[in-house]
């Protein structure tokens, strides 16, 4: 790499110029490094399959050889059957670009001289993305970032574009992942429980059909008040304390049969005193108070979140309240003298 600095400061261009080289550069390193690796560890995942290095001889005498890969003919799946058979090469798009050129081995069945289907951990076969960009659509989709705005960003990094169908696909695929995450038990029942509802605007498809620049039919989207009811678990495991989400469920509001729903499958997947829930904590919302009464009853301890009773309480918050001047204000301050938190 060279790169032209000159000897005064540098000029507008070049303050331009320069770091763009640099960037290019380095992209260009850190995808031959990324070829590098991936060759590196399908190489070494046929030599762990062959249970051979490359240049040894095989032994078709010796006892079977079972692996998970099998010809693609006669169905044989003993790898001292097998043999190297040179490389193909493929593209791969990549959170560091395209990596072109990709030599992937190939295998050769001993029994009828066909391929053997080779099924790489780190290189899925006709999948052009590889799984670091799934990750970063999981991520990024979790984060709120628009489908749009992820197709934006991959186009840019694998420079083409991509389409929107492509990402929401990996996105959609996580949803049989949710649904069992939902309905299974749990391997460790949480000692305390807290639920709370975190509002949020959802973009849903409206009725009315808009036009766009492009002058095509498009619904219009509008964005709808949510909330999703969130359980909270916290454990002590080895003497280490442990917090988690446990379960969620998005409703419309906090009425108790929202609630309810979400109560009832926690319950279902093991979360029931005598597996040793101990309490829920909760705040003074909606339904809430109502739900855990009539799913837990006085089986656990429901504990109102002493946070939430200072949040509430005018002493914790007197400025605020006191400017507001309301009648809301005025029954907080008489409040006050009541609070048994702050006393
Ligand atoms: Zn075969």
């Amino acid at each position: 790499m060279s790169i032209q600095f000159s000897q005064g400061k540098l000029q507008d261009q070049e303050r331009k110029t320069i770091p763009q080289q640099v960037q290019c550069n380095m992209q260009k390193e850190a995808q031959e490094a990324v070829r590098e690796v991936v060759t590196e560890v399908v190489e070494a995942e046929v030599t762990v399959k062959l249970g051979r290095e490359k240049g040894q001889p095989r032994q078709p005498q010796s006892q079977e050889r079972t692996v998970d890969w099998k010809c693609g003919q006669c169905g044989c799946n003993d790898a001292n059957q097998f043999i190297r058979d040179g490389h193909y090469r493929r593209e791969l798009q990549t959170g560091w670009g395209l990596i072109q050129n990709l030599p992937v081995p190939m295998l050769e069945c001993q029994c009828c001289k066909h391929d053997v289907a080779c099924e790489y951990t780190i290189l899925e076969k006709y999948k052009r993305f590889w799984m670091d960009l799934s990750q970063d659509a999981f991520w990024s989709s979790g984060c709120s970032q628009s489908l749009r705005d992820i197709c934006d960003r991959w186009s840019a990094t694998v420079g083409h574009p991509v389409g929107l169908r492509t990402v929401n696909e990996r996105i959609n695929q996580l949803s049989p992942l949710v649904h069992r995450f939902h309905h299974t038990p749990f391997e460790r029942v949480p000692e305390v429980i807290q639920l709370d509802g975190i509002w949020v605007t959802i973009t849903e498809q409206g009725e009315v059909v808009v036009y766009d620049r492009r002058n095509r039919a498009r619904h219009e989207r509008r964005g709808k008040k949510m909330v999703i009811l969130v359980a909270l678990g916290f454990w002590t495991e080895n003497g280490k304390e442990k917090r988690e989400i446990v379960d969620w469920q998005i409703a419309k509001s906090e009425k108790h049969e929202e609630w309810e729903v979400l109560l009832h499958r926690l319950v279902e997947r093991g979360a029931k005193a005598e597996n040793g829930l101990k309490a829920v904590i909760r705040d003074g919302c909606g339904g809430l108070g109502q739900a855990v009464e009539l799913v837990y009853a006085q089986s656990v301890i429901d504990q109102r979140c002493i946070f939430r009773q200072h949040q509430e309480c005018s002493r914790c918050l007197p400025d605020r309240t006191q400017r507001r001047g309301s009648s809301r204000g005025k029954k907080a301050i008489d409040a006050r003298s009541q609070c048994r938190l702050s006393s």
